[in-house]
């Protein structure tokens, strides 16, 4: 075995730690020179008996191992259950509960969900989210409510997540543009108002796509900078290219994701999980159209744990976490 190609060949592959080691070097350093991430410095040595690197430079901290600067940075959990856990997150199509993964590694239920949650921030985009679309593409937006578990919830914290949305009691809304065979952005909205509505659009869209919605009010006005259509799902779900039947299948995925896999989902938490949908969405091809398959999957995923952080207090909401601090809660 070359590489892994299944989960199965995963956990096996990366049962060796020497793997692990050569993975992640591959991640964190293509070039194949070791830098301290500290001061970038070449000068370091691998001491094998502790797993880390020690840099020469005069600073603090000159130890560094192969989690340091990603999400994994202080976890005291091993890479070989890390990666396995990365590649279930990555390439199954409705997630992984922390529930599963507690069972499947042998981890405590919360260390699982805690891992689940550092490797959603790696699936996040980060800086500037190119727009979708254009002149010619065909774009559906569309938007949807979620969740429904506030009933379980205490009377304070209810009142406290839910306020302010206009939807059906105890849902959140998300809404999504998706350009038809390319990729979506979703983002959960506060309401589902013109202003909120058209600004989400207006933010990821190109101005004179083919845009499709359905009769919501919201979307009136949209005319002027896209080719709008609209079908009336009182009337008919679809009118030839007139419908938004793609979006509709991300929210079942979403919903079974959501309601299936992850059956206690607070509103909090919400964007996380949305995002990580989206993120599969999105990598279900490469740039030339060709099926991605999942190690390829899984090694787009993985690189973008690199140079982000998510501590337990952050996640917990106990202090502010400057990537998530621009999400809506
Ligand atoms: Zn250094």
């Amino acid at each position: 075995m070359e590489a892994p190609d299944t989960l199965r060949e995963a956990i096996i592959w990366f049962a060796d730690f020497e793997h692990c080691r050569q993975f992640m070097m591959s991640l964190r350093w293509p070039d194949g020179i070791v830098r301290c991430p500290r001061c970038n410095s070449e000068k370091v040595f691998w001491i094998a008996k502790e797993r880390v690197w020690k840099c020469y430079g005069k600073h603090n901290h000159a130890k560094f191992s192969l989690k340091t600067g990603t999400v994994l940075e202080d976890s005291p959990i091993g890479l070989e259950k890390w990666l396995p856990a990365a590649w279930l997150i990555l390439c199954c199509k409705n997630g992984i509960s922390s529930y599963e993964l507690h069972r499947d590694l042998g981890v405590t239920q919360k260390s699982a969900w805690f891992m689940l949650h550092r490797l959603r921030l790696g699936m996040q985009d980060g800086g500037i989210i190119e727009k979708i679309g254009g002149k010619g593409a065909h774009v559906e937006v569309d938007e949807s409510f979620i969740g429904g578990k506030a009933r379980n919830m205490h009377k304070d914290v209810k009142a406290r997540r839910i306020q302010g949305r206009t939807g059906v009691e105890g849902k959140a809304i998300v809404a999504a543009v998706l350009e038809r065979g390319g990729k979506i952005r979703a983002k959960v909205v506060e309401r589902r108002k013109k202003k909120d509505l058209q600004a989400f659009v207006r933010e990821h869209v190109e101005a004179k796509s083919n845009l499709y919605s359905d009769a919501l009010k919201s979307y009136e006005g949209l005319d002027g900078e896209f080719v709008h259509q609209v079908i009336d799902h009182a009337i008919a779900y679809v009118d030839g290219a007139v419908h938004t039947n793609n979006a509709e299948n991300f929210w079942s995925l979403l919903k079974r994701s959501i309601n299936g896999t992850y059956v206690s989902v607070e509103p909090y938490h919400l964007f996380r999980y949305v995002d990580e949908q989206a993120w599969r969405y999105n990598h279900r091809k490469d740039e030339n159209d060709e099926p991605l398959n999942d190690v390829q999957r899984f090694v787009i995923g993985m690189r973008q744990i690199v140079g982000k952080r998510l501590t337990y207090a952050e996640l917990t909401g106990k202090v502010q976490n400057k990537q998530s601090a621009m999400r809506p809660a």
